[in-house]
């Protein structure tokens, strides 16, 4: 009897044709996480498995993937006997602590004639006579004990670790995440990454007016997303001229907008050189003055390719709540001046006009600035384990 990691997709197994495409995406990512272990992968079309002498630790790296619905550590039988398979069960819940317990069962073997409920039955009859002091509870069972006979073997698991949904990496292609070291964008990120997008990361910087520490908080941030998207490409785009000629040439209720149609256009033009289909922000309705949906659209209409806003419908409490799950919050707190943060007007437009902006975009030479800044940008490779090259740098 082998012990293995038991991998079940949720909502993958409701992909028909390209179901394969899926699957190959979610086996090459679980390798890639588990290219240092000593494990092997199989699956079919409802299961996956990884045979491996460590299960724990590679439990523990499997669990950040996404496009895994449930994980259980299983225990396959090599046989399909029910006498065989019933004796091995007990000897496997002999050395368990539990007194209810509860058996679900699962044919894929449609050659047996037995139903699932007797099937279930009959094992737990079975149980009750050969390990003393048990009890069945079919609603709160303290051990569920889950039997699935397969046309070879037959598979048995009673220790599952929720997994985290969503889609594998990559099936979706790729996106360009504008990432300030703020709350919503990691956690904007994070969503998108569940769906399935591989991403790439954008960040302005605005040096001397943003710090160092700044820098590194996005590095960090970017770091966090990195577990579950294997490693992110974090672009920085120094800022500083741009923030400074449209400071000193554009009335100021307008800065913010003509900021952030800049760093769209910039974001745009990365993203095309890099493939990324769509742009994802960590804007929500009404958040600041930016956000109104005037302003989104004044903004939003000097790019073509969409606009991803996974947070665009949520409470800032709930965007709170979700960093904290995914552990950027502590981070996005850090009180280091963002290059927005430095440059806010007092009175930023609520409504833009685009007419408005395109004149007052006239007063820079932004074609220029948009070019030097996308030839100077730096890319940094950030991994989830690039040997700890950043750990000093906050
Ligand atoms: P966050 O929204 O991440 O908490 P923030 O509140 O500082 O950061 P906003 O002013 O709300 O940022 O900007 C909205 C979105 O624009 C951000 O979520 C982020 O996606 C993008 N953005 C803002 N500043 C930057 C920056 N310096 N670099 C990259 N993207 C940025
Ligand atoms: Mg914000």
């Amino acid at each position: 009897m082998e012990k293995v990691i038991l991998i079940k997709y949720g909502e993958l197994s409701t992909k028909k044709d390209n179901i394969n495409f899926f699957l190959t995406k979610l086996k090459d990512n679980i390798s890639y996480v588990l290219k240092d272990e000593d494990a092997s992968i199989d699956y079919d079309l409802g299961r996956m498995f990884i045979h491996t002498s460590n299960i724990d630790r590679v439990l523990n790296k499997v669990k950040n993937i996404f496009g895994i619905h449930e994980i259980n550590i299983c225990y396959i039988i090599e046989s399909i006997s029910f006498s065989e398979v019933e004796e091995e069960v007990v000897n496997l819940l002999k050395g368990k602590e539990f007194s209810t317990f509860k058996v679900e069962s699962k044919r894929s073997n449609k050659k047996i004639n037995t139903t699932s409920v007797e099937l279930s039955k009959n094992m737990g009859a079975y149980i009750l006579k050969n390990i003393p002091n048990l009890k069945v509870d079919v609603n709160k069972p303290e051990l569920l004990l889950n039997i699935e006979y397969r046309i070879n073997n037959t598979l048995v698991y009673f220790e599952k670790v929720k997994g985290l949904g969503g889609y594998p990496v990559g099936t979706l292609g790729k996106g360009l995440l504008m990432l300030s070291g703020g709350i919503d964008s990691p956690v904007a990120g994070y969503m998108a990454i569940k769906r399935g997008v591989k991403i790439e990361a954008i960040y302005f910087e605005s040096p001397p007016h943003t710090s160092q520490e700044a820098k590194n908080k996005v590095i960090s941030l970017a770091r966090k997303l990195a577990i579950y998207n294997q490693e992110i490409n974090l672009h920085v785009i120094n800022f500083t001229k741009i923030q400074e000629e449209i400071y000193k040439n554009i009335p100021h209720e307008y800065l913010i907008t003509i900021m952030r149609r800049m760093m769209y256009r910039i974001s745009a033009i990365i993203a095309g050189r890099r493939n990324c289909k769509i742009l994802i922000n960590g804007e929500s309705i009404g958040q600041v003055a930016s956000q109104t949906l005037t302003s989104m659209r004044a903004i939003n209409e000097v790019v073509k390719l969409p606009v991803i806003r996974p947070l665009a419908c949520f409470d800032k409490l709930d965007i709170i709540t979700l960093a904290k799950q995914i552990d950027t919050y502590e981070t996005s707190i850090l009180p280091f001046e963002d290059c927005c943060t430095i440059f806010v007007p007092k009175h930023p437009v609520i409504n833009p006009v685009r007419e408005k902006c395109e004149e007052y975009e006239k007063l820079i030479p932004y074609e220029e600035l948009i070019y030097t800044a996308i030839k100077n940008h730096e890319v940094l490779k950030i991994g989830p384990k690039e040997e700890n090259a950043y750990e000093d740098l906050l």
